[in-house]
């Protein structure tokens, strides 16, 4: 899509810090940093939404969560635990409208992200 940032993201026309890529995702740090790791996982194909997917898109971004939520604990130590959080619509805080699903890293119990 033109005018989509994750789109543009994805075709390489604006810079990210690439965490994991395969055929169907493309997993990259948020340039908010909620917690340090806090990484984007977001499916190649431009869907806006959850109310966009069908179950084969699903399965192809959906499934990779352990493993990218895996790798991501396994780069320090200090990680004890992670939120995974998909808005879907602007009531829902959703900003950017290409589906994403954020995994952010939890240190300590201090590191409140309320
Ligand atoms: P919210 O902004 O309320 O978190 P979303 O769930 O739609 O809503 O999250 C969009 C995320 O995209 C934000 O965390 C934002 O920091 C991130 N973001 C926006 N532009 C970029 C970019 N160019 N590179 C990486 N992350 C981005």
């Amino acid at each position: 899509m033109e005018d989509c940032i994750f789109c543009k993201i994805i075709n390489g026309d604006i810079p990210s810090y690439k965490v994991y890529e395969d055929d169907d995702v493309l997993a990259f740090l948020d340039i908010t940093q909620v917690t340090p790791g806090h990484t984007l996982l977001v499916p190649k194909k431009h869907v806006a939404d959850i109310f966009e997917y069908d179950a084969d898109l699903a399965t192809k971004v959906f499934a990779k969560l352990p493993e990218l939520a895996r790798a991501i604990k396994a780069i320090n130590s200090d990680i004890k635990g992670l939120n995974i959080v998909n808005n879907n619509g602007q009531i829902a805080y959703q900003s950017v409208f290409h589906s994403h699903i954020h995994l952010i890293p939890r240190y300590t119990s201090e590191d409140d992200i309320s």
